[in-house]
């Protein structure tokens, strides 16, 4: 048979929660056994994973792969980041299916309420990051001993020096929050 078949790795062969200092999850037994028979097929199975996207190779790329390939499915597999027009199918856990030559998606209701929670989390995920950078930047100012931040007094003597106009107006909104709720 020509061809190969794509499979993700996290999420997909291996359990994954996060990035975790890159190690590779458990394999996800079903989709082991699955790939196993496929190779014992002879078909030819490839890791798609942006584990290798071009860009430094991290902890839990290529060389990790590899060896988690050898110790899980008794081989190495070819690792990859990319397509090509002998991938007849691709399996993994982020993918929305959609009808060829339609444009909808397969499995209508599931796969749209999937999408929008995904989308969600990974939203509310950006929004908590760049609330933790304002507040430890914040932070990081009131242990210098700005004092015109913890008095409330507003930017009339100028902006503490690292932080943007946006960021002051959020920790100003922060630190007064918390000065009524401490009253
Ligand atoms: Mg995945």
């Amino acid at each position: 048979m020509s061809g190969w078949i794509g499979v993700d790795l996290d999420g997909t062969l291996a359990h994954y929660e996060g990035w975790n200092n890159g190690e590779i999850g458990e394999p996800l037994v079903p989709m082991l056994e699955r790939v196993k028979e496929w190779l014992s097929n002879g078909m030819v199975v490839k890791i798609v994973t942006a584990r290798v996207a071009p860009g430094p190779d991290p902890r839990g790329g290529r060389a990790d792969i590899e060896a988690w390939c050898l110790k899980h499915i008794g081989r190495v597999l070819e690792v990859t980041c990319q397509k090509d027009f002998g991938m007849i199918e691709l399996w993994d856990d982020r993918v929305i299916q959609v009808m060829p030559n339609i444009g909808e998606p397969l499995h209508d209701t599931g796969a749209r309420d999937l999408a929008n929670c995904r989308r969600e989390r990974y939203q509310k995920d950006r929004k908590i990051r760049s609330l933790r950078g304002a507040i430890d930047k914040a932070c990081s100012i009131i242990e210098l001993g700005d004092q015109r931040l913890l008095a409330g007094d507003g930017p009339a003597g100028g902006l503490p020096p690292d932080l943007s106009l946006a960021e002051w107006k959020l920790m100003y909104t922060v630190l007064d929050k918390a000065r009524k709720d401490s009253k």
